[in-house]
């Protein structure tokens, strides 16, 4: 069975598709240009954190009492386990920003899939008129 057909509608339908593809291609493109600009990437999560020491008579065993602190600790799973990692206040800012890239990198990936899902189902039914 012909699908397609060859009346003028059917013409229109297929240019219509091609300006749809065309569209979904242009911002797949525009999404793995923002990809490419995006810097360094890191998993986990930074907190600011207020400890207490072993040392009697220190101010953080005070009433009330003065912790020590803030501390920037990096916390991510690497390879199933949990890692932490004392950074200092110029560490927490790289890291924080690299957390953000990671954030906005799966973001963009998430756009490029479901774009890529319309645009290839599309194709999909191109080849299915050939
Ligand atoms: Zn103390």
């Amino acid at each position: 069975m012909l699908v397609g057909g060859h009346g003028r509608e059917s013409r229109l339908a297929r240019a219509t598709t091609a300006d749809r593809l065309a569209d979904y291609e242009r911002r797949y493109r525009q999404l793995a240009e923002q990809l490419a600009e995006i810097g360094l990437i890191s998993s986990g999560s930074v907190t600011r954190r207020f400890t207490r020491c072993g040392t009697a008579g220190c101010r953080c065993h005070a009433e009330p009492p003065q912790p020590h602190g803030p501390y920037y600790q990096w916390t991510a799973k690497v390879n199933g386990k949990t890692v932490t990692r004392r950074l200092t206040d110029g560490e927490a800012k790289l890291y924080q920003e690299w957390i953000a890239n990671d954030r906005r990198m799966r973001r963009l990936i998430t756009q490029m899939r479901q774009v890529a899902a319309k645009a290839g189902e599309l194709k999909i039914r191109e080849a299915a008129r050939q």
